[in-house]
């Protein structure tokens, strides 16, 4: 793509890389037929193609408009035109760059406002439970809400789950040690909204890794990991976080080898792995940010990596697995948890379109509730021409954006895994354990012929 940028406006360090990764697009077109938005709206400024131009506009004329700005808004962030593009774009950081560009010239007051709360609310696990309790209390009102539009208010109480999630968070020893000498040692990132809505997860989590005889350490001061205010465009609060961690890992790293840093959301783990570049300016921590990132794994690569132990029961349980974009399309991490789950005796099923985002997306689904809803319901349309017994994913995201309104269970690739190796039923499953009988039921079969 050729770019008008004057001499002077190279000087700055944002357009200078913005330049570059803006002259790698041919104009071709391949993304358009991935990207979700632009499947539902045929409109080609919501499009790839037709965002980089604008984030070109934008870049050339110094102005950010508010066509530019609903534009830009209405991407995803799901990064399945980097997994089409030929040439490379680079579209993720573009798209961040512009991001951070609006938020700093483009936010009406309200805008602001509502993104402040966000940003302040979401990855604070206290203020997030507080949250919860008066959004369960004001869910009768919703419709009051919505019809005095007030539109993320009224998407939030949607997304309040109908019972609220334990008062307070799990207690986690700072380290579990498997039976012997340990095979490996990480660091895993418990994350936030995940832990208050389902800490289920990271126990799963836990038991699994110390049957593989992997030890855990929950490092103190580890804590969100800044993927909420970064899809929020909140650059120096998204650093910040990312200090925090690679701060707490440092530590881990003094008091012994660490081979891996382990995301169970998946949203956090691109985010953790994109640390080297985020802070690729910051002298104090390129480096250490740089090889956080090298270590870090989602849980189901780590996993596949060392081999899943024999599954310890047999299922005909049919398993829609969902592969969210953050693991997909943001770390490449496609094959693993298909593995995995085929490994653990589950039929993995197929599903149409699903390289196409549900809609979850970060904050996507509170601050453009009407597209994030219309991408829901074509995914669950999709998963149901299937007929699975229940969905699988990796990211909490995707799980509280498909329960609500799925009309199977919506559960994470890893309490499945931990079940069939051992640990206990997930409790939205309990009603399909009459599925999965005990391998021992199977050999008794067998000889029984
Ligand atoms: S990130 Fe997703 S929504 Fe945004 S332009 Fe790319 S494919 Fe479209
Ligand atoms: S596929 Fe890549 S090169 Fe082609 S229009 Fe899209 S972003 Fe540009």
């Amino acid at each position: 793509m050729h770019t008008n940028f004057s001499h002077e406006q190279l000087q700055d360090p944002t357009i200078a890389r913005a330049d570059a990764m803006l002259k790698r697009c041919v104009h071709c077109g391949f993304c358009t037929a991935t990207c979700p938005t632009y499947v539902l709206l045929g409109d080609e400024r919501d499009s790839p193609r037709g965002r980089i131009y604008l984030i070109k506009e934008m870049f050339e004329q110094g102005a950010v408009t508010p066509p530019i700005t609903h534009h830009i808004d209405r991407c995803l962030s799901c990064l399945s035109c980097m997994t089409t593009c030929p040439s490379g774009v680079d579209y993720m950081h573009l798209v961040d760059l512009a991001r951070v560009r609006i938020e700093q010239k483009g936010r009406s007051p309200g805008q602001r406002a509502t993104r402040w709360l966000l940003a302040k609310v979401l990855p604070s696990p206290g203020r997030f439970r507080i949250a919860l309790l008066f959004g369960w209390l004001a869910r009768p009102f919703r419709g009051l809400i919505s019809a005095l539009g007030m539109k993320t208010g009224a998407a939030a109480l949607a997304l309040v789950p109908s019972r609220l999630p334990p008062r307070r968070a799990p207690k986690h020893e700072p380290v579990v040690r498997p039976a012997g000498e340990p095979v490996k040692r990480v660091a895993l990132l418990l994350g936030c909204v995940q832990e208050v809505l389902q800490p289920s997860i990271n126990q799963a989590a836990i038991r699994l890794l110390k049957r593989h005889g992997v030890e855990v350490m929950m490092p103190s001061g580890e804590a969100c990991c800044g993927a909420l205010q970064h899809h929020l465009g909140r650059e120096n609060e998204t650093q910040k976080a990312a200090r925090r961690n690679v701060d707490a890992w440092s530590s881990a790293f003094r008091e012994g080898r660490l081979d891996a840093i382990l995301t169970t959301a998946s949203g956090c783990g691109t985010m953790v792995k994109d640390y080297g570049h985020l802070l690729a300016r910051d002298r104090g921590y390129a480096e250490r940010a740089t090889e956080m990132s090298r270590l870090t794994r989602d849980i189901t690569e780590f996993i596949y990596e060392l081999g899943l132990l024999p599954p310890l029961a047999w299922t005909s349980l049919r398993v829609a697995y969902h592969p969210a974009c953050s693991l997909e399309h943001g770390q490449q991490v496609g094959n693993e948890p298909r593995a995995l789950l085929i490994q653990a005796g589950y039929t993995v099923l197929d599903v149409p379109e699903s390289h196409i985002c549900c809609g979850s997306a970060g904050t996507y689904n509170l601050l453009q509730p009407e597209l994030a809803g219309q991408l829901r319901e074509r995914k669950l349309k999709n998963v149901a021409s299937v007929r699975p017994d229940l969905i699988a994913t990796g990211n909490i995201g995707c799980i509280t954006q498909l329960e609500r309104g799925s009309a199977v269970p919506v559960v994470h690739t890893i309490e499945l895994l931990d079940w069939a190796t051992g640990g206990p039923c997930p409790k939205p499953l309990e009603k399909l354990k009459d599925k999965v009988h005990p391998i021992e039921s199977l050999m008794q079969l067998a000889g029984a012929r």
